[in-house]
């Protein structure tokens, strides 16, 4: 079932998730959902926040990016093959010189801006079936994993960016909270006026 995306504005995008337990209702459905949802919506991750719920959970699949012929070969293969489902991550460290990529968000459509974050990040997660694995990522895919962690955090990218861009934005994130926007994926709007 292809789920609501919550869109800016929405005070459950601010707060910083819960974990959970593998007695968490339904979880198993919850995650098929959410695939469903990210994939409709040709995202590259997906964190519980955005459909609505403050747990610690969060989908990547970086196969779309696999095809652009900017990267290397072996980038390419790895990028085909990153699929994963992170339950109660916590990122352990992040190393390197920060490095600038244009990042957009299903909760914020028609916003891409520049943000700069570390090329590395130490991860420890539980999978699906809560074991637990610490793993190292560098390039595109720690910068989809650090994106998504943010959202467990209640961080979006448009925190990230300078005090004049914010301001160039405003408008635009307001328009989105209100639903004056074209997406052709499903959504939720925090300020939309109900009808009638
Ligand atoms: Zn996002």
């Amino acid at each position: 079932m292809i789920l609501p995306v919550v869109a800016y504005g929405d005070p459950v995008l601010r707060k910083k998730a819960e974990p959970i337990t593998k007695d968490y209702p339904k979880l198993d459905t919850l995650i098929e959902n959410m695939k469903e949802t990210m994939y409709g919506a040709f995202g590259v991750g997906l964190a519980a926040p955005q459909i609505g719920l403050p747990i610690r959970l969060f989908l990547v699949d970086t196969e779309p990016f696999a095809e652009d012929d900017i990267y290397t070969e072996e980038e390419q293969t790895a990028l085909k093959n990153f699929q994963r489902t992170f339950i109660n991550a916590e990122i352990l460290e992040e190393e390197g010189d920060e490095w600038a990529f244009n990042e957009g968000c299903l909760s914020i459509p028609d916003v891409r801006e520049d943000v700069f974050r570390q090329p590395k990040v130490t991860i420890r997660y539980q999978d699906e079936n809560f074991k637990v694995h610490t793993e190292v990522y560098d390039g595109l895919i720690a910068r989809v994993v650090q994106h998504e962690y943010d959202h467990i955090e209640g961080i979006l990218f448009t925190d990230k960016l300078s005090s004049l861009k914010k301001r160039l934005i405003k408008g635009k994130l307001t328009n989105i909270s209100k639903g004056k926007i074209q997406v052709d994926y499903r959504m939720r709007f925090p300020l939309m006026k109900k009808k009638r």
